[in-house]
């Protein structure tokens, strides 16, 4: 409170323009907290938002990926994509799409464990005759894969449509952008953060969200504060043309041991060797070798018999060493707040994990987007790592 009862706002830096730095900018920008709302500043290195990790994403929803508080993330997010607020999106996030796992006979130990994992998480799942497969994904070539499961209530995201999403609500509730803004520096001073950027321009901060994906423990080192130890992976995609008239509506078809997937997209194919390749957070290119796998992996499953690569990218999925992500304050310094650690499913997670910053920084505890989720908590907060 000011001298003659002013109240002040909160001021929040969030230091990040992919998805995850853009749902907390933007769940933070609606709540109250000491009866004022919170002043958000968004900060990206880049000169567009989304450059890296977030728009190289395969945008797919699926309730049966991920760590388990990973995936108590997803369920709370799935009532914003089913219904977004109408005053931030004007269509449907959210357009059903099948996943179909497939394995080949010798590998029936992966296929019990991928069902009874994927149960206790989507009662959606269950085991189909192989014939039912090949009707879903006809290139599945007979005498490959001989047991299928498919789970339903799975989805294409709309990732451009949800990250625009929050990054208009943002600024509807007065918050601002910055690009081309790389924060270089960071310092408490008078119990505040001094953020200082490449240009020398300095912001203030009480609260610092720290969501600079596979550079979370960078950002960390800046402000003086210990790794989580966050290891960026490089995963590989490319778009293949599809020679089918309907296979925009096929399933997402992927190999029981994640070692390939395939997902139409239109008129093309999206494939990717599901490759994890340790890397330096940069912004990623794609190994031709990586290309080559998928192609022979893909061929060897399917008959779509890939020959051409239209365009191919890769992209950093950023795991902690328990691969659940690492949102919340930092014990010793709680001004600093996490949202890093998204892995394979910042996209999906991104309404909830948002919300949790906001709810944590609000009233530190998680609010009514929880209140019907089993959270676990402890597994998502940085303490673990303490
Ligand atoms: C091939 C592939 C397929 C995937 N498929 C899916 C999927 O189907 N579903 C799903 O949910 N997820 C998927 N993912 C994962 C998902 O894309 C990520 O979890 C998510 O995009 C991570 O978002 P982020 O905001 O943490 O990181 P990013 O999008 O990388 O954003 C971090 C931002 O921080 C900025 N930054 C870093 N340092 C600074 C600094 N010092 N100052 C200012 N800004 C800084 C960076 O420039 C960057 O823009 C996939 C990923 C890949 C690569």
């Amino acid at each position: 409170m000011a001298a003659g009862g002013t109240v002040l706002a909160m001021r929040a830096v969030v230091i990040g323009g992919g998805i995850a730095g853009v749902s907390a900018a933007h769940a933070l920008s609606e709540v109250v907290v000491d009866g004022a709302s919170v002043d958000v500043t968004l900060v990206e290195a880049e000169k567009a938002l989304a450059h890296h990790t977030t728009g190289r994403s395969a945008a797919q929803l699926i309730l049966n990926y991920g760590a388990d508080p990973v995936r108590a993330l997803t369920r709370a997010s799935l009532g914003f994509l089913h219904r977004p607020p109408e005053s931030l999106v004007d269509h449907p996030l959210l357009d059903a799409r099948d996943v179909l796992t497939v394995a080949t006979a010798d590998r029936n130990d992966s296929v019990e464990r991928f069902l009874a994992e994927g149960l206790a998480t989507n009662p959606e799942i269950r085991e189909i005759p192989i014939a039912d497969a090949r009707e879903l994904f006809p290139p599945l070539r007979p005498d490959w894969a001989t047991r299928a499961i498919l789970e339903r209530d799975s989805y294409d995201i709309d990732v451009g449509g949800l990250h625009q999403a929050f990054v208009r609500g943002l600024r509807a509730n007065g918050g601002t952008v910055r690009l081309t803004a790389p924060v270089v520096g960071m310092e408490r001073r008078s119990g505040r953060w001094t953020v200082t950027l490449a240009d020398g321009e300095e912001l203030t901060g009480d609260v610092v969200v720290n969501a600079a994906g596979a550079w979370g423990d960078v950002v960390a080192a800046l402000a003086g504060i210990a790794p989580v130890g966050l290891q960026p992976m490089r995963r590989t995609a490319f778009m293949t043309p599809s020679r089918y008239d309907d296979s925009s509506g096929w399933p997402l078809v992927a190999d029981v041991d994640h070692n390939w997937y395939v997902k139409p997209d239109g008129s093309q194919f999206l494939c990717s060797p599901a490759d994890e390749q340790p890397s330096e957070p940069c912004d990623a290119r794609p190994e031709e070798i990586d290309v080559a796998l998928a192609i022979d992996r893909i061929n060897t499953a399917t008959t779509l018999d890939i020959r051409h690569v239209a365009s191919s990218w890769a992209g950093l999925r950023t795991f902690t060493t328990d691969r659940s992500m690492v949102i919340g304050p930092e014990p010793a310094e709680p001004s600093f707040v996490w949202c890093v650690g998204q892995g394979g499913t910042g996209i999906q997670t991104a309404p909830a994990a948002g919300r949790l910053v906001a709810d944590l920084v609000a009233g530190g505890e998680p609010g009514a987007m929880f209140a019907d989720i089993d959270l676990d908590l402890p597994g998502l907060l940085p303490d673990r790592f303490r």
